[in-house]
Formats: C-alpha cells, sequence, structure tokens
C-alpha cells in the first residue's frame, strides 16, 4: 500500500481538492482508495456528502477514543472509502496535549487495521501541529501542493524542516515524494517562473539522504477550473459533477502520473517525434 499525507501549512492551497479528487481518480482506475480527512474543517468529508450527525464515529473518535479504522471509515463509492472528520476534531489536539505517544496514535490504529488498500490518502489541516504530525509518522509519502504565487515558496523551509525532523526521529521511511502546482493559471508569466523557481529548488543542493531529494514535481499542473471549486457544493468529486471538466483531464493525468504511468499527452507527443516524417 502506498500511504499519501497532503500537506501544507498554508489554507487555500489545493489540498483538499487534491485529497478528494486524486483518490476519486485512482479509485475510477480500479485501486482501492481510503481518503482520511484529518482536518476539523472536514472539508474533504464534505467535498465528498458526507455529513456527520451528533455521535457517529470519526477520526477524532479514532485518535482520542477506542475506535478502530474500521469502526469510523466507510465506503462512498466502488473502490473508495472515506475516513470522515468532524469539528470536533479541533478538540483532539488540547485534549491529547499530555498524552505520552500522542504523535503516532494514529500509526498504530493504522497498524491494526488489516483491510487491504492500494492507497491511503490524508488530507491535512494547514498547519503543522499535532494532527499533521500524527499524519507524518504514519505515512511513507508527502505531496506537496504550491500555489504558484510569488510566496509559493515563503514557508517551505519550516515545513521541509519539519518533514526531516519527522523523518530522522520518528518515520525512517518518510519522503516528500511529489510536488504538485494547483490553480495553475497557464499562460502568465507569474505561474511559469515560480515553478521554474520550485523546480531549480528541488533539483539543486539536497544531500543524499535529505527527505526531498527524490521528489518530483509532477509535469501535470492542476488548471484554475471553476467546476473545481462548484463540485464540494454538491457533494461529489469532480468526475461525478463534471467529468469532462479541465479538473477531471488534470486530476486524471495526475493520477496517472502518480501511479507511474504516462501520459495521454505525452504518448501522443512522442508518437509524433518517433513517426516518420512524409513530405
Ligand atoms: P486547502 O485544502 O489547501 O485549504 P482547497 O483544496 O480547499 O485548499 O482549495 C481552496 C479553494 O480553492 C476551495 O474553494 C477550492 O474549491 C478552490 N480550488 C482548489 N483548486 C482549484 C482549482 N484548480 N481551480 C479553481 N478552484 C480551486
Ligand atoms: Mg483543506
Amino acid at each position: 500500500m502506498r500511504s499519501i499525507a497532503i500537506i501544507n501549512q498554508k489554507g487555500g492551497v489545493g489540498k483538499t481538492t487534491t485529497a478528494v479528487n486524486l483518490s476519486a481518480a485512482l479509485a475510477q482506475r480500479g485501486h482501492r482508495v481510503c481518503l482520511m480527512d484529518l482536518d476539523p474543517q472536514a472539508h474533504a468529508s464534505l467535498h465528498l456528502g458526507l455529513t456527520l450527525a451528533d455521535g457517529e464515529p470519526s477520526v477524532y473518535d479514532l485518535l482520542t477514543g477506542d475506535a478502530s479504522v474500521a469502526d469510523v471509515r466507510r465506503q462512498i463509492d466502488e473502490n473508495l472509502f472515506v475516513a470522515p472528520a468532524h469539528l470536533d476534531l479541533a478538540a483532539a489536539e488540547m485534549e491529547l496535549a499530555g498524552e505520552v505517544g500522542r504523535e503516532i496514535i494514529l500509526r498504530d490504529k493504522l497498524a491494526a487495521d488489516h483491510e487491504p488498500f492500494d492507497f491511503l490518502i490524508l488530507d491535512c489541516p494547514p498547519s503543522l501541529g499535532l494532527l499533521t504530525l500524527n499524519a507524518l509518522t504514519a505515512v511513507e509519502e508527502v505531496f506537496l501542493p504550491l500555489q504558484p504565487h510569488f510566496l509559493a515558496l515563503h514557508g517551505l523551509s519550516k515545513l521541509l524542516r519539519t518533514v526531516q525532523l519527522v523523518a530522522r526521529r520518528l518515520n525512517k521511511s518518510l519522503r516528500l515524494t511529489g510536488v504538485v502546482f494547483c490553480m495553475y493559471e497557464s499562460g502568465t508569466r507569474l505561474a511559469a517562473e515560480v515553478s521554474t523557481d520550485v523546480s531549480e529548488f528541488f533539483a539543486g543542493g539536497s544531500e543524499p539522504g535529505c527527505v526531498w531529494a527524490d521528489a518530483v514535481n509532477f509535469q501535470t499542473r492542476i488548471r484554475r477550473n471553476i467546476r473545481l471549486a462548484e463540485a464540494p457544493s454538491y457533494g461529489q468529486s469532480i468526475f461525478q459533477y463534471s467529468p469532462h471538466s479541465n479538473g477531471a483531464e488534470d486530476y486524471n493525468n495526475l493520477a496517472l502520473e502518480v501511479l507511474g504511468e504516462s501520459l495521454p499527452e505525452l504518448e501522443s507527443a512522442a508518437a509524433k517525434l518517433a513517426a516518420p516524417l512524409t513530405i
């Protein structure tokens, strides 16, 4: 199983949109996916139409109580399962403040779960607090969504330091494996410049053993697409809400890259190059 935490301590960069639609794209391609909502705002749960009634088990009960992953997880579509959050998750951080081993509660709960999945995807809150730490100790991969504006790299060193520290002290398997641009305005100079800066940052200067040494800058840019912003209000993934939109195409391509498969456009470009020239 690949386990991936979608992390950026900034809000509004596309974490939830990516967690939900990447999960849906992978599930649609026949992979069994469990999406876990670690944000008290519960946006990923709401995006997929899950509103919890009082007393229904959520990630809060997983982290603070006796609930198991199986108690919390529910199937919402073929191959797609969600462990939903609720506003009360905001209290978990305070409640667990004095607890020994509070950073590895999620890891232990997941280790006790034997349901087979191909992907576990964690949607994280916009902070580097205890909930994000629980995600970082529980997964092997971090994906970093970035919005290409001039502050994209601001705060990145703190995030990378946190991931590096967790990798050193708590989770030897942790690596930052992917950077994905969200809300990309194709054709603007700013977006192109920021993505070049980011590529250079991740390509250069990382010593071996550094957690982002093998990070991939995904070639798929998630373009700004109003359908992606509308889909959550209908409780649907982009594939249910608008399957022919740019948003659906981009998240489908991202899923192909995550799976290590080649992208349709690149295939056709390569085919054109390989084809003999006819005059
Ligand atoms: P985060 O989880 O990092 O806070 P979200 O995924 O919730 O970010 O995105 C912030 C807002 O931007 C949401 O309203 C979302 O619907 C919208 N959004 C995200 N990605 C796109 C996109 N590619 N095009 C248009 N709107 C987007
Ligand atoms: Mg979010």
